[in-house]
């Protein structure tokens, strides 16, 4: 029997259950993938912050990585929390030894709740290193800031934006639309080399913990599906607003976290 196709996150583990690797596999399994995990660092996090950050060795994470490798027929990859310039490099070291068929890459910075996710000086490694290894790069609006450096106020801006991330290297970019003020909807811009798509939804008022992480793998999830890349882009865009409307609150401050029923 040939083994089902599974998918890789290489990311951080959230304690609370909401983002990082806990969304990732979530979704994966709602999916009907089987999930793997190389995890990059620890957060003792709840829905109120993160209160303390913990990076193993890159060695070990390293090994997580060629142990899923060694063994499963991965189908995407996907990139969250990296947390330093070290562990960037050590994943891609790890990657370009390996080369997956796809490689999804959300480049987590700093979280809703503004805890920073990422060095600054971490940036310019995941620019170079990273960015033009991806098939997919899911930046939000301030991500997409700090990656070229310039300031994206409205839609022209984010239109413009989305040719200049293309330009650094990924195979296509889908630039995640929520923190622009577009009106009661929200525009989401992708583009790969053959087109340009814009995916709207009604704005939710909610503050949704890990949609970010959860989009991103919903995407890798699809493509191991073997959809189309912008398919699995507007599939998954469809599973983070059904898994907003389902999230809960199990923490005690406001903040949703996602359901994947
Ligand atoms: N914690 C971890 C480990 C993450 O990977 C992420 C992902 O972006 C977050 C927290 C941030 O989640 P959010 O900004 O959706 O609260």
């Amino acid at each position: 029997m040939a083994r089902p196709v599974s998918a890789l996150t290489i990311a951080g583990s959230d304690s609370g259950g909401g983002a990082g690797i806990q969304a990732d596999l979530r979704t994966f399994a709602a999916h009907g993938v089987h999930g793997l995990s190389a995890i990059t660092a620890l957060t003792a996090q709840n829905t109120r912050g993160v209160t303390a950050v913990h990076v193993p060795p890159v060695e070990f994470l390293r090994a997580q990585i060629d142990a899923c490798f060694d063994d499963f027929d991965i189908g995407a990859v996907k990139l969250g929390m990296l947390a330093s310039a070290p562990v960037i490099h050590a994943v891609a070291d790890a990657l370009e030894a390996h080369r997956p068929r796809w490689l999804v890459l959300d480049p987590v910075m700093v979280a809703t709740s503004g805890a920073r996710l990422l060095e600054p000086e971490a940036l310019d490694a995941l620019r170079t290193r990273l960015l033009p290894m991806a098939d997919l790069l899911t930046p939000n609006i301030p991500e997409a800031e700090l990656l070229l450096g310039a300031s994206i106020a409205d839609g022209a801006d984010a239109d413009a934006a989305l040719a200049a991330l293309r330009a650094l290297g990924p195979g296509a970019v889908l630039l995640k639309g929520g923190h622009l003020a577009e009106g009661a909807t929200v525009t989401d811009r992708y583009a790969d080399d053959e087109a340009t798509r814009r995916f709207r939804q009604p704005r939710m008022a909610v503050d949704g913990h890990g949609t970010g992480c959860t989009l991103a793998s919903a995407i890798a999830a699809n493509l191991c599906l073997g959809r189309p890349l912008a398919e699995a882009v507007r599939l998954a865009i469809g599973y983070v607003h059904a898994a907003l409307r389902s999230g809960t609150r199990p923490g005690r401050s406001e903040v949703l976290v996602l359901g994947h029923f």
